[in-house]
């Protein structure tokens, strides 16, 4: 949560505008408002967990991702429109 005066990140604030699928002390994973696939946010605020956090969110993200994209999806984790808070999309595969 950002102090009063700072810009406040949009992953922090984790306003619910979109269907939540899970939520847990590491993570949450909720429709992205812009590309409307499964999206996993670290309660952190920091763009590089370690590898065994990543390994974990992903395989959390794989778990909602997976019965709702019927296993055709991939994991893309390059962080755009916010640059410095984790989180990770579930892209639809083409078939
Ligand atoms: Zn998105
Ligand atoms: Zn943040």
């Amino acid at each position: 949560m950002g102090v009063m005066g700072e810009v406040a990140c949009e992953l922090c604030e984790a306003a619910r505008v979109t269907d939540w699928y899970h939520e847990d002390d590491l993570c949450w994973i909720a429709e992205c408002e812009a590309c409307f696939v499964p999206m996993v946010v670290w309660k952190r605020h920091d763009p590089n967990p370690p590898e065994e956090v990543r390994a974990e969110l992903h395989q959390r993200l794989s778990g909602v991702a997976g019965p709702l994209l019927a296993n055709e999806f991939w994991i893309d984790d390059r962080l755009r429109s916010i640059p410095d808070h984790y989180h990770a999309h579930a892209r639809r595969r083409p078939r």
